[in-house]
């Protein structure tokens, strides 16, 4: 097994929080003689910088040779100005791309000890544990043409909202087995009362159920999944989507848990092969302050080692780790409740590692 990792920082708080997660890394692949080891390489705004482009050749080839990428997060406001095609986000679409990484798990659950952190009531919340399963490599993210066009002195932007069967069975298939070691029950998420596009998606999803007749297969549309993730989200264990909705749900499943500071997620492509990364942007409003949270890249180290490497061990030691952490009472800013102790961004990572090592 390849145990050679690329890190990726990127841009924001990206580098503060890898900082944390590499920290976590390093005491766990000791902890357990993981074996694991890791060179950083330039993606997004810190590779337009040094390079001029969102994603060099060489930060390609590295990830196409590790055995795992690690990211922290692309973007800010010095480079918004770009043309599209220059901007760091670019580097993050292009490197998912290249890597096929088609699969992207999203898990949502809430730590109990942070019930009072999130903005709906306890009761809605407590105990909440769903997985979305996005797809991310197609959809109207990537979809051709695109653009913004002279139409009879009029401009117009327009893009293309495109899947075809092969995609969405392959996505429907990653949903169906997760759904399955879960418990047995697949929303998928489509507007298909609208959009022809999805109206296939829900055709092949329910042709794929009768693959899995253990997995109890559910149909909603896009605008009525948003408004029950927020009235009722424990109705959800695995929610399956395309690109674009997936984006928009993850992040509103993110606030279920308190906050966007907390969610990891893997994105995988068909041999379990796959980068690791917080939901999260590069929080320019934080950047440089030594506050942002970095559980979420943290918890994305657990899942790469679960899912890419099978260290399950390894990895539910960095899950007790964060959570007796929260038992200690320490909290970032952006999860803090009234008399806890906020720490920075140095002090939870070190904490983990303290918990880790205990
Ligand atoms: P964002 O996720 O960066 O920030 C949204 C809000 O959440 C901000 O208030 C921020 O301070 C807060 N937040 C985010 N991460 C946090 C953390 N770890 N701890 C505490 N608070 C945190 O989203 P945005 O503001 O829409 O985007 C900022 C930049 O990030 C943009 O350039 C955008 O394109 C980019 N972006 C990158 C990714 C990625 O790299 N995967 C994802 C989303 C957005």
């Amino acid at each position: 097994m390849n145990k050679n990792l690329l890190v990726l920082p990127g841009d924001g708080v990206g580098p503060e929080i890898m900082t944390e997660a590499l920290k976590v890394l390093t005491a766990v692949n000791d902890k357990f003689s993981l074996g694991f080891t890791w060179s950083t390489g330039l993606i997004g705004g810190a590779a337009i910088d040094a390079t001029g482009v969102p994603l060099p050749a060489e930060t390609l080839v590295a990830a196409k040779a590790a055995g795992a990428v690690l990211l922290g997060a692309v973007g800010g406001p010095k480079w918004d100005a770009l043309p599209m095609d220059k901007r760091p986000e670019k580097g993050l679409l292009g490197i998912r791309s290249e890597l096929d990484l088609f699969a992207n798990l999203r898990p949502a659950v809430l730590y109990p000890q942070l019930a009072d952190a999130s903005t709906l009531k306890p009761e809605v919340v407590s105990g909440l544990d769903l997985l979305i399963v996005r797809e991310l490599t197609g959809g109207i993210y990537f979809g051709q043409p695109r653009g913004i066009r002279d139409n009879d002195g009029v401009r117009q932007g327009y893009n293309t909202y495109v899947y075809d069967e092969n995609e969405i069975r392959r996505i429907g298939r990653v949903a169906f087995e997760a759904a399955r070691v879960r418990s047995g029950r697949l929303c998928s998420v489509d507007k298909a009362n609208v959009l022809e596009v999805t109206v296939l998606w829900r055709e092949i999803m329910t042709e794929l159920a009768a693959e899995y007749p253990d997995v109890t297969l559910s149909h909603m549309y896009v605008d009525n999944a948003a408004m029950q993730l927020v009235r009722a989200p424990k109705q959800f264990d695995v929610m399956v989507t395309g690109n674009m909705f997936g984006d928009i749900l993850s992040d509103c499943a993110s606030m279920l848990t308190g906050s966007i500071g907390m969610l990891p997620s893997a994105s995988l492509d068909s041999n379990n092969r796959g980068m690791y990364e917080p939901i999260h942007g590069s929080a320019p409003d934080i950047a440089g302050k030594g506050v942002a949270n970095p559980l979420a890249t943290i918890l994305s180290v657990a899942m790469m080692l679960r899912y890419s490497f099978s260290e399950e061990v390894a990895a539910a030691a960095i899950e007790q780790a964060v959570s007796d952490t929260l038992d200690s009472g320490l909290r970032t800013a952006d999860i803090a409740s009234e008399g806890v102790q906020v720490v920075g961004t140095q002090a939870m990572g070190d904490a983990v590692v303290a918990a880790l090592l205990a």
